[in-house]
């Protein structure tokens, strides 16, 4: 029997309380005091002030499984969720932490230890990458685990040199990976499984780095992917923690999972945004038009979407609220808490955008056909405006859905149509201005005000009149 995710998880804060770390619960996925950030995207982060010295802990040595959600900003796997098969929006980055303790020696003997020891990984499947300038990481691997240099890649600053920002705390990484054969491809192949962190240096507005005085250790390991290598799925996607979820997609929709590859990415997005969805709004996103919210509802539309193209075409996502919550609920126990609310809002959502996706999709199909009947590959701007402003179907969708038939769309176009619309509005309120100003005449006359409150208070003047 092969171990579970849960298991796996607990084996790997165990391990590191028992080298001394203290276990730190998960912080949300909303950062604390890091308005830079829309969501929390490693384990590292709810430590950045511990590392940046800003503030201190009770302790040197920290484990954690932090939610991470990688659907903004720098990090953003969006695209790569269905298609790949080991990028999650929301995964458990699990992590061991030093601040100013232990440094490289000890973290690449923890790490070796607890995948060779404790997942009992086979040792020859195993290999390292290295910065290439990091000649004391090398060694350590080749001298002091026995890896033959081979197995240990030198690779560049784009792979592995690892910085928080322009300036501040950086350095060398080294990531461990698993070869899990000739069937698969590229990095499909080499699965990189966890990133070891050695921030050694500062780096100054110049851009030079100086060592610091006591350097700090950031690792992450995939939860899921680990999952994946240890119970042999061909993606993490069949393992005991996401499985139920595809099995979810199945029964809403009747499509079968591995009869086409279609249906297998549609079902894959529906899994993994079931989890995003309800991680993000348990940890208090509510679905809006701007920053978290915004990303939260197209998470949502975007789900809806694949449900449609499986042929669904009533709300369902909600349903699969009660899948992730059964499964996660015991090693995150305010799923089982916001429940009811999560799954309110998800339907409500879904209840208001289910009809516009029909009648969005219909015309961005019909858009399509014709396009194609026309030998175009390219969607013109006032199509595109078209399905956006008579049918509010967002234009992430219809991007989305064209490149998916090999189509683009001309976004110089629809931004000159977009233009067009602002003027209309404009000329427009200038009329409507016109035809309310006896109004302000008049509440001038009668000594109410005598300034502009802004264009809140718009409709009501109108109304007056
Ligand atoms: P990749 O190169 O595969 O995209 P990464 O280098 O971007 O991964 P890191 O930023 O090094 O990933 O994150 C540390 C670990 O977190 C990775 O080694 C991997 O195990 C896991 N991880 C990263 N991104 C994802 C994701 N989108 N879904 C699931 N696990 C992830
Ligand atoms: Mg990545
Ligand atoms: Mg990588
Ligand atoms: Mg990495």
């Amino acid at each position: 029997m092969s171990l579970k995710a849960h298991e796996i998880r607990e084996l790997f804060l165990s391990f590191f309380e028992k080298k001394g770390h203290t276990r730190v619960k998960s912080a949300s996925l909303i950062p604390e005091s890091d308005p830079t950030l829309l969501f929390v995207n490693a384990g590292m982060v709810p430590f950045k002030n511990v590392f940046l010295g800003l503030e201190k802990r009770p302790y040197k040595r920290a484990v954690s499984c932090q939610k991470c959600l990688r659907v903004s900003g720098k990090h953003n796997d969006l695209e790569q969720v269905g298609y790949t098969s080991r990028h999650h929006t929301f995964f458990e980055m699990l992590g061991n932490f030093s601040f100013g303790d232990y440094f490289k020696r000890e973290a690449i003997k923890y790490a070796w230890e607890f995948v060779t020891e404790v997942l009992k990984l086979p040792r020859d499947k195993l290999y390292v990458s290295v910065y290439r300038d990091d000649e004391e990481a090398f060694r350590i691997w080749n001298e002091e685990i026995g890896l033959p240099p081979e197995k240990i890649w030198k690779l560049g600053e784009e792979d592995n040199f690892w910085q928080m920002g322009e300036t501040g705390p950086c350095g060398p990484s080294s990531e461990i990976y698993v070869d899990r054969g000739e069937e698969y491809e590229g990095d499909e192949r080499y699965l990189e499984i966890w990133n070891l962190v050695f921030m050694q240096y500062n780096r100054d507005e110049k851009g030079n780095l100086t060592p610091l005085p006591n350097p700090n250790i950031d690792t992450g390991m995939g939860l899921e992917r680990v999952a994946s290598v240890l119970q042999n799925t061909k993606t993490n996607y069949e393992i005991d923690i996401i499985y139920p979820l595809i099995e979810f997609g199945e029964d809403i929709s009747g499509a079968t999972y591995g009869s086409s590859h279609e249906n297998d990415v549609a079902l894959r997005v529906i899994a993994d945004h079931l989890r995003a969805l309800t991680f993000a709004i348990s940890d208090g996103v509510i679905p809006s038009n701007e920053g978290r919210g915004y990303v939260i509802r197209r998470i949502l539309r975007r789900a809806l979407r694949f449900g449609y193209k499986l042929g669904v075409v009533q709300p369902f996502l909600h349903k699969g609220i009660d899948v992730v919550v059964e499964i996660m609920k015991d090693a995150y126990p305010e799923l089982e808490m916001t429940r009811e609310f999560v799954k309110g809002v998800v339907r409500g959502e879904e209840e208001r955008f289910i009809r516009t996706l029909k009648a969005g999709m219909q015309a961005v199909d019909e858009l399509i056909e014709r396009a194609r009947e026309e030998g175009r590959d390219l969607l013109k701007g006032e199509e595109v405006f078209m399905a956006y402003d008579t049918y509010g179907f967002p234009l992430d969708l219809i991007d989305e859905i064209a490149r998916e038939k090999g189509l683009k769309i001309d976004m110089e176009g629809f931004r000159v149509e977009m233009e067009k619309q602002r003027e209309r509005a404009r000329k427009h309120f200038k009329v409507e201005v016109k035809k309310v100003k006896p109004v302000y005449q008049h509440l001038r006359d009668i000594g109410k005000t005598s300034e502009f409150v802004g264009y809140e208070h718009y409709e009501y003047e109108t109304e007056v009149t």
